[in-house]
């Protein structure tokens, strides 16, 4: 049966979160799918971004780090995002950049590895892992000798297999086409090969239902600016098994890391715990709106939390892809996210042949903020990408971005000059 707008305002209306829209900033006339990329502001951030700088900087100078807390900042963050990836406290920091702090954790598990069982020296990850996780392993490898394989999905239970198969490195959910490991099951068939496990969350905090706890995972990363809104080059954060933390250094092992940094001692003595995955100095304004960010995804946490946000990112993602094979068919599309729920993270992905990148660009001009991820030439196509984030997006919003992705390829539009024109970021 035809889903209707009108279907979709009565959605809107009995929805249990929509009063979750109003801690956000999203501008009039526009769809904003493209939260898995950039996160929208939440309201709270220019004040508080404000405070920290007017304020803590401005008037209070360095007195700050003790008094308004500074110095505890990325732990205090870390705590809070620990509550949407089922982490204990004390055992995430918000730090530095995923890419940072997976070199961090790769190099420690590399380290733990070679210690526990030795003789292994292989990283496998997925070909299709975002491109940054593949060049901080390779570069690793090319350093300390070791080897990356890239595989696909499918070819993972294989691989574990492998006797010199040291670590898998995954990103949880794909950014590419959207598609979800089942984390406990993975990482519970790599622990069975003797194999650490490295997640890469940054399509997941915030998005999905995370349980590193429950999983046992050894290590993960995540981002701060996607579905946790902490704004642009948000700092990121890092998570290790408790198990883990003690065992060894992480090779950044800057005075922040340290026992007593403000020993200045010429030794290093690394904290324990969690507070070692830290380098340098911490970027405050930057924590302060990573802060905001997390807090509007923890506001639904009397609503049902994760739990809720699933069950209604889900619906947004069902709709999409219904309403799309209704009203988009015989247009080239299909469909790349997996349909099955437990497969699917927050976002649908749709590959088209021809025009992938001037599609994206009309429905930009319209108002409908999604983007493009280039094909690689191997086997994966180009893709439109459209991320749900339940916090803002509502039910009609997807009627109409629907409804102009229809028009954008029924007129033609998107054959216009001006959408072929390549952008700088994508
Ligand atoms: C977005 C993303 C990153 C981003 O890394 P930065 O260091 O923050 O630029 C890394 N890995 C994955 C899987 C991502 O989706």
């Amino acid at each position: 049966m035809t889903t209707t707008q009108q279907d979709c305002r009565a959605l809107d209306a009995q929805d249990p979160l929509r009063a979750l829209r109003d801690l956000f900033d999203v501008p009039a006339n526009t769809i904003y799918l493209d939260g898995n990329s950039l996160g929208a502001m939440p309201r709270s951030a220019p004040a508080r971004v404000a405070e920290v700088v007017t304020t803590e900087w401005g008037r209070d100078l360095i007195r700050s780090w003790n008094s308004a807390g500074w110095f505890e900042m990325p732990r205090k963050v870390g705590d809070l995002i620990a509550r949407l990836i089922g982490a204990e406290p004390g055992t995430t920091i918000a730090t530095d950049s995923t890419s940072v702090n997976l070199f961090k954790a790769l190099s420690a598990a590399l380290r733990i590895s070679a210690e526990t069982k030795p003789g292994r020296w292989r990283i496998v990850s997925e070909r299709s892992n975002f491109p940054t996780d593949l060049y901080i392993a390779e570069a690793l490898c090319k350093d300390k000798g070791w080897e990356l394989v890239l595989v696909e999905p499918h070819e993972i239970a294989e691989a574990l297999k492998d006797e010199k198969l040291a670590i898998l490195m995954l990103t949880h959910v794909n950014y590419r086409t959207g598609a979800m490991h089942d984390m406990a099951a993975v990482t519970q068939a790599a622990h069975e090969a003797g194999v650490l496990v490295v997640w890469d969350l940054a399509h997941s905090a915030g998005a999905v239902p995370v349980d590193l706890t429950g999983a046992d995972a050894d290590f993960a990363v995540g981002c701060g600016y996607k579905y946790l809104n902490g704004g642009p080059g948000a700092p990121a954060f890092v998570w290790v098994n408790p198990k883990h933390a003690d065992r060894c250094w992480q090779p950044l092992a800057g005075w922040w890391g340290h026992d007593k940094p403000f020993a200045f001692t010429p030794d290093y003595q690394p904290a324990a715990g969690i507070v070692r995955y830290q380098c340098g100095t911490q970027p405050m304004i930057s924590l302060a709106a990573l802060e905001c960010g997390v807090q509007s995804v923890l506001a639904a946490e009397p609503l049902g939390g994760m739990a809720a946000l699933r069950r209604k990112s889900l619906a947004l993602t069902d709709l999409f892809i219904a309403l799309v094979e209704e009203r988009c068919a015989g247009h080239g599309l299909s469909l790349v996210t997996p349909r099955e729920h437990t497969r699917r993270g927050s976002q649908v992905c749709l590959s088209k042949t021809e025009g992938a990148y001037a599609i994206v660009q009309a429905l930009i001009a319209r108002g409908v903020i999604g983007d493009y991820r280039a094909g690689d030439g191997a086997g994966h196509p180009d893709i439109l990408r459209f991320g749900f984030t339940p916090l803002y997006v509502g039910f009609e919003d997807v009627w109409n971005a629907v409804e102009h992705l229809c028009q954008v390829l029924e007129t033609g539009e998107w054959q216009g000059a001006a959408f072929q024109r390549q952008h700088a970021v994508t």
